[in-house]
């Protein structure tokens, strides 16, 4: 946790020269857009020590499609994606602007697949929940780039790659899912599988070593990886952000505990 950041502290405004961090974070709960907890605290705490992005690239776990596609639309809807939660969260609504040059712009860059135009999707609880804390003004265009269902890992690690260059542009990319997502292990309180947090510690170690094949072979990684990445979705976001990683880029994790028993909120800045 960063608690020693001034939340006063002004914020930075990107430059000739400068590269925007790159980021993933763990969602978790949809219920996190109105809790005020630790999670909330952090990801608002990161919105104000970010430099501010011209725009934002989210790659959400709650967006898989056949094929890549990118939102293109100028006003994305709120989509509200879960089922058996509060009516506040139903009412919430983050109305950012799409950013449809930035939209042709990925579809430009990105060689390795043909990236789709998408007009009908918008803004899922993966992308709001997070950015209601880290944006609450909804001010900064929001672009969502799906995740293709039938590749494997490490297409998307390389796609992330192709990104890349967004960050001189100054477009924060962020991958939105959870490094361990077991929904059928949940439990509903504050509580961690001892596998769990073994997984979510070796990713940690894997990051600072700077070991992405390893993270792009997880199943390699015995037992406590099957547990904790039963299906891939809320993982692949990670890929995208590591794959955009630079060389010099510096690690910086928040958010990092286990929670509800199966789900790791370890979310990380790079740069
Ligand atoms: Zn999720």
């Amino acid at each position: 946790m960063n608690g020693d950041m001034p939340d006063h502290e002004p914020r930075q405004s990107m430059g000739p020269g400068m590269t925007m961090p790159v980021m993933f974070v763990g969602h978790g709960s949809p219920t996190n857009a109105i809790e005020d907890n630790v999670f909330s605290r952090a990801w608002a705490e990161m919105g104000r020590a970010l430099p501010r992005p011209e725009a934002i690239l989210c790659i959400s776990a709650h967006w898989e499609t056949v094929g890549t596609c990118v939102t293109a639309m100028d006003r994305p809807r709120t989509i509200h994606d879960f089922q058996g939660f509060p009516q506040a969260l139903f009412d919430m609504r983050y109305p950012a602007p799409g950013a449809p040059g930035l939209a042709r712009r990925v579809q430009e860059l990105v060689h390795s697949t043909e990236v789709k135009i998408d007009l009908d999707w918008g803004l899922d609880h993966g992308t709001w929940s997070v950015l209601s804390r880290m944006y609450p003004g909804a001010e900064i265009p929001v672009v969502q780039l799906s995740l293709d269902r039938t590749r494997e890992p490490r297409f998307h690690y390389e796609l992330g790659k192709e990104l890349n260059v967004l960050r001189q542009e100054g477009v924060l990319i962020l991958g939105s899912g959870n490094i361990v997502h077991n929904l059928r292990s949940v439990v509903w309180e504050d509580t961690a599988y001892d596998w769990a947090v073994e997984f979510d510690e070796t990713l940690k170690r894997l990051m600072l070593a700077g070991d992405h094949d390893a993270i792009i072979d997880y199943s390699g990684l015995g037992p406590a990886a099957r547990l904790s990445v039963p299906t891939n979705e809320h993982y692949l976001p990670l890929l995208y952000a590591l794959g955009a990683q630079g060389r010099g880029d510096t690690l910086q994790f928040f958010a990092d505990r286990v929670t509800l028993g199966s789900m790791s909120m370890r979310s990380v800045r790079m740069g």
